[in-house]
């Protein structure tokens, strides 16, 4: 299967919760391993946990495989633990494909510079319209900015 129909997987898990997720964005993550999807999620209702974090857990052994997700895994830690560049990295995922940068000021680009600092293989941009139009009034609230 391809890139792109991975990242449409993604995304359709995504859709099943936006509106749910308050301020945060509704993310998707599927987690592809020698063709196989073992693991996919997304943020939960609460804003926590966030998509990838859920995938990982149900993927388990994740070494070498890849994460298909619709907005940049941030890179923050916070309270609850490791941030989901951290965790990605910790499980030994080779690739991922990113549909979106995180629109954020203080998030913009450090998770994939964390990702492929450690060696993770990032593309980014695959199915960017419509991780967009998915989380519309977050990217606006955001990118608005910039202009
Ligand atoms: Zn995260």
């Amino acid at each position: 299967m391809s890139d792109t129909f991975h990242m449409q997987r993604a995304l359709a898990i995504a859709a099943t919760g936006l509106g749910r997720t308050g301020e945060n964005p509704c993310v998707g993550c599927t987690i592809v391993r020698d063709g196989v999807i073992v693991g996919e999620a997304r943020t939960a209702d609460t804003g926590r946990p966030h998509a990838e974090e859920q995938a990982l857990a149900q993927a388990g052994d994740a070494r070498g495989a890849t994460a298909y997700v619709t907005l940049e895994p941030c890179a923050k830690r916070t309270s609850g633990g490791a941030s989901c560049s951290d965790l990605l990295i910790a499980a030994g995922i080779a690739r991922v494909v990113i549909a979106i940068r995180d629109p954020h000021p203080f998030a913009a680009g450090i998770g994939i510079e964390r990702l492929r600092a450690a060696g993770v293989q990032v593309d980014v941009g695959l199915l960017e319209e419509e991780a967009r139009a998915q989380n519309a009034d977050f990217f606006a609230k955001y990118e608005a900015k910039d202009r």
